[in-house]
């Protein structure tokens, strides 16, 4: 750890309080968030959680109180992961102060907190795909972008390309995005080019004859060809609003389902692991 300026030391009896619960250890360090918050904490515990807090680098120092770049809710929660204390859950702690916490974790080496981090991370991957596909590839972490890379492709790159700016990912990175999409889009397009057949019933040898799957072929791959080949969202729009049409028969029910998910799922043992991808 950087050593701190001497009088960044405090030892004063209105300091302020540790912001971990019931914490009955000396306060002998103030920080101040990037908002203006106090918070006391103790040197030792800094010292032997982290790696680097604070650092030289992201402390202002300002009439003897260091000032971080993290705001106080972040700070908090770091503080508090740093005791040997029950820590925070981080189960419904909003996603922009998870993600925070997990950078801020991250730049201090505050090993307590990042494995945890990274688990709460790759649970909001659903909701927020790139966000977490940047901080995996920032931080190295190729399982958590494999798993997520899938879910972060938009036909607008616009998001992406500014969320990886801002997080200086390598050039290598956001080209291997691009790629990544590529061979998600020429999968999609191979499975809506096929002209799937009726699923066949069971028992039976043959696919069988059924008077509402021909048609309903027909009008989806219509209008697939009218969007000139389609997003996969307008894809599962124009199935779903047809196939409603055909509840009667649980065979087509099946194979409508069966054609989504090979055109949803891309034919998904063609398609590489993201960090996989050549460039
Ligand atoms: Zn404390
Ligand atoms: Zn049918």
């Amino acid at each position: 750890m950087d050593p701190l300026p001497a009088h960044a030391e405090i030892q004063t009896q209105s300091s302020p309080t540790c912001p971990s619960e019931d914490c009955a250890l000396l306060v002998d360090i103030v920080l101040q968030s990037s908002d203006g918050v106090i918070f006391g904490a103790h040197m030792k515990n800094l010292a032997e959680f982290s790696e680097a807090f604070p650092r030289k680098d992201s402390v202002v120092v300002d009439e003897d109180v260091p000032i971080l770049e993290e705001s106080a809710d972040v700070l908090k929660l770091m503080l508090q992961f740093m005791h040997h204390a029950p820590h925070p859950s981080l189960r419904n702690v909003p996603f922009t102060l998870l993600s925070s916490l997990a950078e801020a974790v991250e730049k201090y080496t505050i090993f307590s907190a990042i494995e945890l981090c990274k688990v709460h991370m790759s649970f909001r991957a659903q909701e927020h795909p790139i966000d977490v596909l940047v901080y995996a590839l920032r931080h190295n972490y190729p399982e958590i972008a494999n798993e997520t890379a899938a879910l972060s492709l938009s036909p607008n790159h616009t998001e992406f390309m500014s969320k990886a700016i801002a997080a200086g990912l390598r050039d290598s990175d956001k080209l291997r995005w691009f790629c990544y999409r590529n061979i998600w889009d020429n999968a999609r397009r191979a499975g809506l080019k096929r002209r799937p057949s009726h699923p066949k019933k069971t028992g039976q040898a043959k696919p069988s004859k059924c008077e509402l799957w021909e048609p309903f072929i027909d009008n989806v791959l219509h209008a697939v060809a009218r969007e000139n080949g389609c997003e996969v969202d307008e894809f599962v729009a124009i199935i779903n609003k047809d196939a409603l049409a055909m509840k009667s028969c649980s065979s087509c029910m099946s194979g409508v389902y069966t054609w989504e998910m090979e055109v949803v799922g891309g034919f998904d043992t063609g398609i590489p692991l993201f960090c996989d991808v050549e460039i």
